[in-house]
C-alpha cells in the first residue's frame, strides 16, 4: 500500500524526503503516514516486515518507522534486515518501556525508541532533529582521531579497529564522533541525546545507554573494562586513552 501522491513512482525525485512506516495495526499506521505526508514526505506502508525489507530495498526512504511486534519475521530481525544495505534511520516503536532494555542486548542498528502510546507530533519532532544532523563533514577538513586500536575518521563517517571497519549506525557514530572529538571531557547522558537529537529529544536519556552498549559491542569494547567509552560513574561517558 501507498501512501505517495498518486502517480508517483516508487524510488522516484531525490529532492523529497521518504519514509517506510511498518506497522501490521493499518490503523495506527495511517495515522503516522497521515502525519509525514502533512509533513512533506512521500510514504509507504508496509503491514509484515518481509514487505518492509521489499520496499525499503526498493524505495530508498530517509526513514522508516518500524513496529517491533509484527506478524512473520518481527521488527529487529526486519532492522537487521534493512542494516545489511540501507543507512535509513530507524525510529523503532515498542509497546513496553522495558522492552527497550532487552533491545540493549542486541545489535538491533535502530537509532531512537519510542514507547507506545506515542504522540505522532513527538515521532515526527524525533525524525526532523535526526535528519537535520550532517551526515558529512562540511567546512575544515578533519583529520582522523587515533585511540589505540580505534580510528574515527570524522570526514568519512568511518571507524576502525585496527585494520577492520566496523559498522555503525548514524546514532552510534554521532555518539562516538562527539566523545572523540573532545577526549577527557565527560559528557552527561543529556549532553549526549542533545547532540544527537540536535535539542529535539523528549529526554529519555536511557536511549543513551542503548546506544551506547551497541557501540560497545561493534568496537569491542568490555563494558565491564572499557577502554575506550569510559563510565563516568553518575555522569555519564567519556573517551577513554586506550594507548
Ligand atoms: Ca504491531
Amino acid at each position: 500500500m501507498t501512501m505517495s501522491r498518486p502517480g508517483q513512482p516508487v524510488g522516484a525525485p531525490a529532492d523529497r524526503l521518504r519514509a517506510v512506516v511498518v506497522e501490521d495495526e493499518a490503523p495506527l499506521a495511517r495515522v503516522i503516514a497521515d502525519y509525514f505526508v502533512k509533513d512533506g514526505f512521500d510514504v509507504d506502508i508496509a503491514g509484515d516486515g518481509e514487505t518492509a525489507v521489499e520496499l525499503v530495498s526498493r524505495s530508498r526512504p530517509d526513514v522508516v518507522v518500524l513496529d517491533l511486534m509484527l506478524p512473520g519475521i518481527d521488527g529487529i530481525e526486519t532492522c537487521r534486515r534493512i542494516r545489511t544495505f540501507s543507512d535509513a534511520y530507524v525510529v523503532m516503536l515498542t509497546a513496553r518501556a522495558d522492552e527497550v532494555d532487552k533491545l540493549v542486548g542486541l545489535s538491533v542498528g535502530a537509532d531512537d525508541y519510542l514507547t507506545k502510546p506515542f504522540s505522532p507530533r513527538e515521532l515526527l519532532a524525533r525524525v526532523r532533529a535526526m535528519l537535520r544532523r550532517p551526515r558529512a563533514g562540511l567546512g575544515e577538513a578533519k583529520p582522523p582521531r587515533r585511540f589505540g586500536d580505534l580510528t574515527i575518521d570524522p570526514d568519512a563517517r568511518e571507524v576502525r579497529v585496527a585494520a577492520r571497519v566496523v559498522e555503525l549506525t548514524p546514532t552510534e557514530f554521532d555518539l562516538l564522533d562527539a566523545l572523540s572529538a573532545r577526549p577527557r571531557m565527560a559528557f552527561s547522558r543529556g549532553q549526549l541525546l542533545e547532540h544527537v537529537s540536535r535539542g529535539q529529544s523528549s529526554g529519555d536519556d536511557h536511549v543513551v545507554d542503548v546506544h551506547i552498549a551497541n557501540l560497545r559491542r561493534k568496537i569491542g569494547d568490555d563494558p565491564k573494562a572499557s577502554r575506550y567509552v569510559l563510565t563516568v560513574r553518575g555522569v555519564g561517558y567519556r573517551m577513554g586513552e586506550a594507548g
